[in-house]
């Protein structure tokens, strides 16, 4: 996958993108970054690429000219011309199920806005999409490039080492995550879970599938009303919810004898 980003700062975006699955997938040339620059098509000898806002207030705004210039140059460079798309708080929201979809694009020109945002009108005419990464303002749009870059590298295939990992993590399934452990079993008194050590593999898939329902149902309870739940996973949650009321009823009990102590 190629992805070519419309930054005033390359570098934020070549350097985050040196390290781990990411930066191993740069590396084997399975994903392609490749910045443009407004300002290397500025015209004017200070390379200005911002202006005051039309209607007074504070901020700049990026210049419609060098902002659209850097965009067609991006364009340009993918042979059949690709979606082009600007992150701002705005957009739509940026999700695992888009992230997914995104991942089978063979291309996607990201524009990352900075100051108060970029002039309306190059909005209007040379992008496709806007996608938000979340309800709150950044300085710039780097940062979403690269969230999004992240989420989708992860998704193409080979980046993962274990080809089953993306397929197991959060909102895969429309779940979260359930938890992991690792050595040593025990740590300041507290234990991993039995049921992970005993080398049944069926009990630990079972047991993995209620925990992520019960995570979900306690966490994100909108994302299992979105989801239908079938007849082993709705008895999987039920057990969940009866084994956590349990729980709390002996933490309860002790919390009364050692107050009577
Ligand atoms: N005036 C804008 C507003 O109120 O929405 C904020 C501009 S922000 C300081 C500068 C740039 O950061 C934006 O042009 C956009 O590209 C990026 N940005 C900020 N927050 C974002 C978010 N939640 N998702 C995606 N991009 C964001």
């Amino acid at each position: 996958m190629r992805i070519a980003v419309v930054t005033l700062f390359p570098r934020m975006i070549g350097e985050a993108l040196a390290h781990g699955v990411v930066g191993r997938a740069v590396e084997r040339g399975s994903l392609i970054v490749e910045c443009f620059d407004p300002r290397e098509h500025a015209t004017d000898v200070h390379r200005t690429v911002d202006d005051r806002p039309y209607g007074g207030g504070p901020g700049m705004v990026l210049k419609f000219e060098p902002g659209v210039a850097a965009v067609r140059k991006a364009v340009a460079s993918f042979p059949g011309g690709a979606p082009r798309v600007y992150l701002g708080a705005d957009g739509r929201r940026f999700d695992q199920s888009l992230a997914r979809q995104v991942a089978r694009w063979p291309g996607l020109v990201l524009i990352a806005g900075r100051y108060e945002g970029v002039d309306e009108r190059l909005l209007e005419s040379d992008v496709d999409e806007r996608w938000s990464i979340g309800d709150y303002v950044l300085s710039g749009g780097e940062l979403p490039a690269l969230v999004v870059i992240d989420a989708v590298a992860r998704l193409i295939p080979g980046t993962l080492g274990d080809a089953e990992s993306a397929e197991q993590e959060s909102f895969s399934d429309g779940l979260l995550d359930w938890p992991h452990y690792t050595r040593p079993a025990v740590v300041e008194g507290r234990h991993v879970p039995p049921v992970l050590a005993s080398g049944d593999h069926a009990a630990i898939t079972r047991w993995r599938l209620r925990e992520a329902l019960g995570r979900t149902w306690l966490r994100r309870p909108d994302l299992l009303e979105r989801r239908t739940m079938n007849a082993t996973e709705r008895v999987l949650l039920e057990e969940f919810k009866t084994e956590r009321a349990q729980r709390a009823g002996r933490n309860d009990d002790d919390s009364m004898t050692r107050s009577h102590k």
